[in-house]
């Protein structure tokens, strides 16, 4: 697989990254559930209650954190 660096960096060789074991088996259980539940939230569907002021602060951190880092890594690889 390509890396983001493009060119070579500490994490791959010349470029491409080799992937032995799945990304998803680094994410603990609780982190998967905080990504499900703001793919959910960004498409519309509160976590709690039925309105923005009802999701709690640290949701609401954590979900602008992964909105920003998946904007962050979809320019990174060009994905638009
Ligand atoms: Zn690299």
């Amino acid at each position: 697989m390509d890396c983001p660096c493009g060119t070579g960096c500490e994490d791959c060789v010349n470029g491409k990254l080799e992937i032995t074991d799945c990304p998803l088996e680094f994410l603990t259980w609780d982190i998967n559930q905080v990504i499900m539940h703001s793919d959910i939230y960004e498409k519309g569907t509160p976590v709690a209650g039925t309105c923005q002021l009802d999701q709690t602060q640290w949701f609401l951190s954590a979900h602008h954190f992964i909105v920003a880092e998946k904007a962050f890594w979809k320019k990174k690889l060009r994905l638009f």
